[in-house]
This record gives structure tokens, sequence and C-alpha cells, in this order.
């Protein structure tokens, strides 16, 4: 396995590998970026094919963390942990609780939270070993990131219309949304409320079918998504969705969405340029929920105060894409640039 040499290394500040032998624990923690605070960043736990896939994925998204949180404002910098084990099959409490002590032995240089194949049982659990958790309910109206991760992409998306079409009321847009799920949903209920008309699809059909009902949108197959006659794409399901080929099928003009790791390949986003098509990185527009669960570590929780910092957003996405603009160059670039920047302090 190459970790120093690996495509993805990029300068992470330390890499730990955790066992168990008695629960059967296999982990890695990423530490990417520890310069503007300890390293927030999700526990995905993930049937992985292999120990190198597993790698891959953790220092990528990791490194995504350092930038959200950047370009955020977090006082964080930015981590990943990954599970290499079936959530449904192989999760157990002595599995999770040797996780509690792995994150402990790094003494609060690395905060977990919830990813996929992660909930908030889970979170408890590492909790009894170590304190270093977030993205715990508390009793008081805290807890669930996505309506806050959602209104975030909405900001981004109204920002990126503004910018590609000129326009700054949605009423009438088109906008097609891949997956309504937990994030999906909560946005298809605002831009239905700002006036868009909405193009739903998920592979789940029945909580399809009931959203279409509630907002009269119209529903397609997963597959036909990409071809919708509309406005804006909004990936909220999956990341690795734009490729080459999904970026030839589109006939979006703006894409801004949920989603982590869109872009299948760094180079697409150079293609969606050259095509005219507007694409919100992903990291900026999603970054409400890491917002929320920063927001949930401090013994004061004000909903207000959290929403305004997640409209933040939209000063940051003008930013990029005003520079976008005028240097003709992709929005993703600027935004790797526009981070770099802020963590060189
Ligand atoms: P979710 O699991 O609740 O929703 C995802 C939905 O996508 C599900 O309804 C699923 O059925 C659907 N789906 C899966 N594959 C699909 C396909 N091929 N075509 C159409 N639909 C498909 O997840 P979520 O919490 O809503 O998050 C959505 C995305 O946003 C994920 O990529 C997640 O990593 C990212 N994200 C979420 C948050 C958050 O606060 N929840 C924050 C940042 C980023």
């Amino acid at each position: 396995m190459r970790v120093y040499d690996h495509p993805e290394f990029e300068h992470h500040q330390q890499i730990v590998f955790g066992s168990d032998e008695a629960s059967g624990l296999h982990a890695i923690i990423a530490i990417h970026d520890t310069r503007r605070g300890p390293a927030l960043g999700g526990l995905r736990i993930y049937p992985y094919a292999s120990e190198d896939d597993a790698l891959t994925d953790v220092l990528r998204l990791s490194r995504g963390m350092t930038y959200k949180s950047a370009l955020a404002d977090l006082p964080l910098g930015g981590g990943k942990a990954v599970i290499i084990a079936d959530p449904r099959r192989d999760k157990t409490p002595a599995m999770l609780r040797a996780m509690g002590r792995l994150v402990e032995s790094l003494g609060g240089r690395y905060i977990t939270a919830e990813d996929s194949g992660s909930g908030e049982e889970d979170m408890r659990l590492i909790r009894q070993e170590t304190r270093h958790v977030s993205g715990l309910s508390r009793g008081d109206d805290s807890g669930d990131p996505s309506p806050f991760t959602a209104h975030g992409v909405f900001c981004a998306l109204k920002s990126a219309v503004r910018h590609r079409f000129g326009r700054d009321g949605l009423e009438g847009l088109r906008v097609a949304i891949q997956g309504v799920g937990h994030v999906g949903a909560h946005l298809a209920r605002e831009l239905h409320e700002a006036g868009a008309n909405l193009v739903l699809t998920d592979v789940d059909r029945d909580s399809l079918g009931m959203l279409v009902e509630e907002l009269g949108a119209q529903s397609v197959a997963p597959e036909a998504i990409f071809e919708a006659e509309v406005d804006v794409f909004s990936p909220c399901a999956m990341g690795a969705v734009l490729t080459a080929q999904v970026a030839d099928r589109l006939r979006a003009k703006v894409i801004c969405g949920a989603a982590n790791n869109q872009l299948a390949t760094p180079d697409v986003a150079a293609l969606l340029h050259d095509r005219g098509i507007l694409y919100a990185p992903d990291y900026v527009a999603n970054a409400g929920g890491v917002i929320e669960v920063e927001a949930q570590r401090h013994d004061r929780y004000d909903r207000d105060a959290v929403m305004r910092h997640v409209e933040r957003i939209t000063a940051t996405m003008d930013e990029i894409l005003t520079r976008a603009r005028i240097e003709d160059r992709n929005p993703a670039e600027i935004a790797d640039q526009l981070a770099r920047e802020r963590l060189a302090i």
C-alpha cells in the first residue's frame, strides 16, 4: 500500500491505522490539517473492497473537510475516519467502543461525527469512550444537520442562478433534484416555496411519490434525470455523479447540490466550464451541515445564529463565481485556491 506517494496524500499531517482483535475493528483516521483547529469529519462505515480503496476514500474526504471548514469560516481543520465493515451486518457496540478508544487516543486532534453507515446511536456508543464526538442532539432543537445543509444549498443555488442567468428570483425556474432523502426533500420544499418548478427522482419510489404529490412536482426515472429539460441540476444522492459522459448529457446550465465529491474526476470541472455549465463547488454549497455540527460542540446553541452563519455561504459563493468569471477559470479550481489562501495564515 502506498501512503506518502499516494495520489490523494496531499500532505496529510497524520494517518492512523487502528485495529481491535476482539471486536474485528479495522479503521483508518486521516487528519489532513489542524492549522485552523481540530480536525472534524464524519465516520464512514462501508464494506470497502480493499484497504487501498478505504485509504483513498478517507484521504479524499479528509482533505475535503479542511477546505470545506476553511471556506465556511469555521475554527476547524479537516479529518475523516472510515471503518472497513458492512454497517448492516458487521457493526457491533464493541466495535464502536473500540473506535471510540482510537479517537480518544488522538487527544482531541480529531473529532468524529455521523456519516454514511453511522448514526446517532453509534455516536452515543463512541461517546462512552471519548468526548471528541459531535452530532449528538442534546434535547434542544439541535441534532439533524440536513435542514441546515439544505438551506445552505438553497443559498448557493440562488447565487449560482444570479451569476449564470442574471436573475434574482426563482419563480418559474426549473430544477431537477437527484435524491430526495434528508437533504433533497428539505431543499425541494424550499425551492417550491420560492416558486421553482421541480423535477424529482429517487430510487426509493415510495418517498418520491409522496413528495411529488405534496409539491405538485414532476417525477422521472433515476436514469432520466440527466436529460431533464431544466435550468438547474441538483445532485443530492451520491458522490462521483458528474462524469464526462454526464457532462455531455446534461441540459441544465447550473449544477448545485448537496452530495459530497460530485466530480468523478477533477478534469470534469473544465469540461463543464467549456460547455457553459456553471458548477457550484460542492463543499462550498453543502457546508451547512458542518456549520451546525460545529455549533453543537458549544454550550450555548442558538439556532438563528447557526442559520445566519449558513447564509454566509451566499457571500462565499458570490466571491468564487465572480473570480471565476473575471479569470475565466472553472469555479472548482477557484474554490480550492481560495481555501488554500485561507489556510496560509
Ligand atoms: P439520504 O441517504 O437521506 O438521501 C439520499 C437519497 O438519494 C436517498 O433517498 C436515496 O434513495 C437516493 N438515491 C440513492 N441513489 C440514487 C440514485 N442513483 N438516483 C436517485 N436517487 C438515489 O442522504 P442525505 O443526508 O440527504 O445526503 C445526501 C447527499 O448529501 C449525500 O451525498 C451526503 O453525503 C451529502 N451531504 C449530506 C449532509 C447532511 O447534512 N445530511 C451534509 C453534507 C453533505
